[in-house]
């Protein structure tokens, strides 16, 4: 499992891997995509990384990959990266779209750009702490999506097949459960 570190918090993500017994290598260049079991994209700033991931000439292959069953977790601008549509976006920015949702970028306002909140995940015994940090809004899911936590009606964790996206940062928070969950849903 690898983590996509072209931009954003994926240190962080690295460090709760290693916390669960998996060294995950920062993935930055395309020769490494053939090593990939599974790929974490980060949270940080969804038009940034989509420009580096155009830039650097990453971004058909990786979503060739993806749409090939790569499974990815994605955690806030990863979640962005992997909607089928997003509102509020740059022009130029682009996403995957191996997830069926429309999100709108900071689509918590202002007020609530940042927020910490506890949330019940289905499959997990005891609530979740979920740190928001301008984080991208649920407005739309498509028929086969999976909503494993909602938070006020609105869906903050879900999963289209191989992939998992969640609108808050799991990695900012000392606990590895959804991590853990990640893992087991691609074993
Ligand atoms: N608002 C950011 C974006 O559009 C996402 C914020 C985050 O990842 N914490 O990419």
């Amino acid at each position: 499992m690898g983590v996509l570190a072209l931009q954003g918090a994926f240190g962080a993500h690295r460090q709760r891997l290693h916390e669960l017994g998996v060294e995950a290598p920062l993935v930055r260049k395309a020769e490494q995509f053939d090593d990939l079991d599974a790929l974490v994209i980060p949270g940080g700033e969804s038009t940034t990384m989509s420009h580096l991931l155009t830039t650097n000439d990453l971004f058909d292959d990786l979503q060739e990959r993806i749409a090939g069953g790569l499974p990815v977790f994605g955690t806030c601008a990863g979640m962005i990266l992997c909607a089928a549509e997003v509102l509020d976006g740059r022009p130029d920015q682009r996403s995957f779209g191996s997830v069926d949702i429309t999100v709108r970028r900071n689509g918590y306002g202002r007020q609530l750009a940042s927020f910490e909140t506890d949330i019940d995940v289905a499959g997990l015994d005891e609530v979740f702490h979920a740190v928001f940090i301008r984080a991208p809004a649920v407005e739309r899911v498509g028929p086969d999506i999976e909503v494993l936590a909602e938070h006020e009606g609105v869906p903050v964790l879900l999963r289209h097949g191989a992939c998992t996206v969640a609108s808050f940062h799991p990695e900012l928070t000392p606990d590895g459960r959804l991590h853990e969950m990640f893992i087991h849903s691609i074993c």
